[in-house]
Order: structure tokens, then C-alpha cells, then sequence
């Protein structure tokens, strides 16, 4: 199977309010940075890994100087094999680049955009400390388009602060509006340190998020809902790359923070700009972790039923069909799950309570 690259760039102009990535609000010390992640690259020379899906994630890649990432990419291509096809995405945040940054991610290979729009209410955007308005996130689509990009991301959270289905609903006409090809749409999560809880905003309850999410379903009708939180139209392919993470398939993650699973093993790298370069200067391999057979399955079961595809009942340990067959049967009639020849997968309803029906499966 092929595997995906991911790199981790970890720099951000400014942290946004509700962010648990891995990231700096400073951009100096780049270029010592991207040495080590080219170092630890070159460990992979000679093994001529197939490979058709690149991601540079972050923090915000397009803060980075544009001529590291097509050089990460040359890199890339000369030590990994690449299929012709290879999906290669770019995450963006409007008023982070301009035409000639764009000039240079097309010609070094990007085809694919992932840019961050989170609410069309730029009173919300500013609770959330995004450092744009909906104005200008537009202007930055329209860039995007000009240069000639035809496959475009856009993120939106729903569940933000004081929303309510009026304020979700201008965002989604907003983004049906514009047209773009995929659409991830993610129920807003805060852990304790959050700067957002500090604020005393007043956030929906349970069942406010849960109206949320159905009115995203609702207004998306027009998308394939493939996955618990991604959207793509029916006449495009969903994200190469994010599918090899839910269908357990081989990726390697290069920089601070990043993941891989790869020969059945998943590691980490540190999740510190610093710790990060001296460990690849001092040649440390982060510790590997073969993942055993009890939790294959656990992940099968996780990552499968969080897409469209769900899981087939050939993938799971003998007796597990028969042992959770009542439960299996009383989530059908519920209405969160449907029973095929070949397994079983969530629906809408289903994908929202996912954690629950999991926990009673696994
Ligand atoms: S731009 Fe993205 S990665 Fe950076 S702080 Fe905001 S949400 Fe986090």
C-alpha cells in the first residue's frame, strides 16, 4: 500500500483562543528548523517507499518561507517514489500569503488547499482570536482561485461560543456559496487551558450542539458525508492523505509533533521545536511501538467506523459478530447504525454518538 508524508510546520502568527495543535507564535529560527526536518528525511534514502499523499500541516505552513517547502518537496521526490497522481495538500490561513507564495506552492507540485474559515460571523472569528475577518478570508479564496486552484478545503467549528442555528446557518450559506470542493466541519473541542473557558462565553449545550451538527448534515446535504467531520462533493474524491489515517494505511510524519505508523509500528516525534532539533542533530530515534494484534483491532473498529465505509465483518476477531450481534441490533434500530452482507457502518445520527457506541463495542 502506499504510504503518505506528512510534514509538521509548527509556526502561527498568533495562537488562536480554542488551538490544541502543536505550535509557536513566532516565525524566526525557520531555517534550523527545516534543516533537521531534512535530516530526518534523509534516513528514508535508499528504501524507495512508495508514496501518493503529502500533507503539510501545522501550526500554518504558509507562514514558512515557500521556497523550504518546495524544497522539502524536491527532497521528497528524490528519496521516496512518487506516483504520478500523488494528492499533495497545503494548509493556509487567509492573510498569510499572497500570489507569488502561491505561484511557488503550484510549481513545486501542490494541488490541493486546506484553508481555515471556521465561522462566516466575524464576531465569533474574533472570540475564537482568528486573526481574520470573513472579508478577508473571501479575498483569500478568490486568490486561490485566480491562481488556479481547483481542489479547496475550507475547516468550519460549530458549538462556538453565544452561536446559535441562526449564526451556524450564515456560515454554511456562506460556504455553499463559495462552492469548494471538500468541507470539514468540526464540533468545537476546549481542553482546561484553554484562553476560550477564561472568558465566561456561554457555549450550546449538549443538545444545542447535537441541533448544530444535524443543521450541518442538513445544509451539506449536497456533499458525500464520508467521514464523522469531512464533506466532499459528489463529483470529487475525498482527502487522499486523511483517509490512510482512519483506514490504518502507512504515513510518515517528518518535524516537531509529527506521527507516523509505519511496518506495523506508530511513533512520535517531541512535541518541542527545540527538543525536536537536538534530537535529530544527536541522531535519537524516537521510540517505536509495535501495535499488537488486540489493538489492531480496537483501531480497525475506531478508525473504520468513523467514514461512510465502516467496518467489514471479515476485519473483526472470530465470534465478535456473534457476541455483540443484540447490541449490534438494537443500534440499528435506533437509527445510529446499518447492518450489510459485508459489515456494518454508522449513520449521521450515528457518527455524532460515536464514542458512546464504540465504548459499549469495544
Ligand atoms: S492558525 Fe491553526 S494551528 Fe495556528 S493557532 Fe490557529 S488553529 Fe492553531
Amino acid at each position: 500500500m502506499n504510504a503518505g508524508l506528512y510534514f509538521h510546520i509548527p509556526y502561527c502568527v498568533k495562537k488562536c483562543d480554542y488551538c490544541d495543535f502543536y505550535s509557536v507564535n513566532r516565525t524566526d529560527g525557520q531555517k534550523i528548523y527545516f534543516e533537521a526536518v531534512r535530516k530526518e528525511m534523509e534516513g528514508y534514502r535508499g528504501k524507495r517507499i512508495a508514496v501518493d499523499s503529502v500533507f503539510f500541516g501545522g501550526g500554518t505552513p504558509s507562514v514558512a518561507d515557500p521556497m523550504e517547502l518546495a524544497a522539502l518537496l524536491e527532497q521528497a521526490r528524490e528519496i521516496f517514489s512518487f506516483s504520478s497522481d500523488t494528492e499533495i495538500t497545503i494548509e493556509l490561513n487567509p492573510k498569510t500569503f499572497h500570489r507569488e507564495k502561491l505561484l511557488i506552492y503550484c510549481n513545486s507540485g501542490v494541488n490541493r488547499i486546506s484553508m481555515g474559515l471556521q465561522s462566516a460571523n466575524n464576531d465569533e472569528l474574533s472570540k475564537l482570536g482568528r486573526i481574520h475577518t470573513k472579508e478577508e478570508f473571501l479575498s483569500s479564496y478568490e486568490l486561490l482561485r485566480e491562481v488556479g486552484f481547483s481542489n479547496i478545503n475550507t475547516d468550519i467549528i460549530y458549538g462556538l461560543p453565544d452561536s446559535d442555528l441562526h449564526s451556524l446557518e450564515r456560515t454554511l450559506s456562506f460556504l455553499r456559496e463559495l462552492d469548494c470542493e471538500h468541507i470539514s466541519a468540526y464540533a468545537l473541542t476546549l481542553n482546561d487551558n484553554s484562553p476560550m473557558y477564561r472568558r465566561g462565553y456561554r457555549f450550546p449545550d449538549d443538545d444545542g450542539v447535537y441541533e448544530q451538527y444535524r443543521l450541518v448534515c442538513e445544509m451539506l446535504s449536497g456533499y458525500r458525508h464520508y467521514e464523522i467531520s469531512n464533506f466532499v462533493k459528489q463529483s470529487e474524491s475525498p482527502c487522499r492523505h486523511n483517509l490512510k489515517y482512519w483506514q490504518r494505511a502507512p504515513y510518515l510524519g517528518f518535524g516537531a509533533a509529527a506521527h507516523s505508523f509505519f511496518e506495523g509500528c506508530r511513533w512520535s516525534n517531541p512535541e518541542d521545536i527545540h527538543c525536536y532539533v537536538q534530537g535529530i542533530q544527536q541522531e535519537i530515534q524516537p521510540e517505536k511501538e509495535k501495535v499488537s494484534q488486540e489493538d489492531s483491532f480496537s483501531e480497525t473498529m475506531m478508525l473504520s467506523l468513523r467514514t461512510d465505509k465502516g467496518v467489514k465483518y471479515a476485519d473483526l476477531p472470530q465470534g465478535f459478530y456473534e457476541k455483540n450481534r443484540k447490541l449490534l441490533e438494537q443500534f440499528e434500530a435506533s437509527g445510529y447504525l446499518t447492518m450489510g452482507e459485508n459489515g456494518f457502518r454508522l449513520t449521521e445520527a450515528g457518527f455524532f454518538v460515536s464514542n458512546s457506541i464504540l465504548t459499549a463495542l469495544l
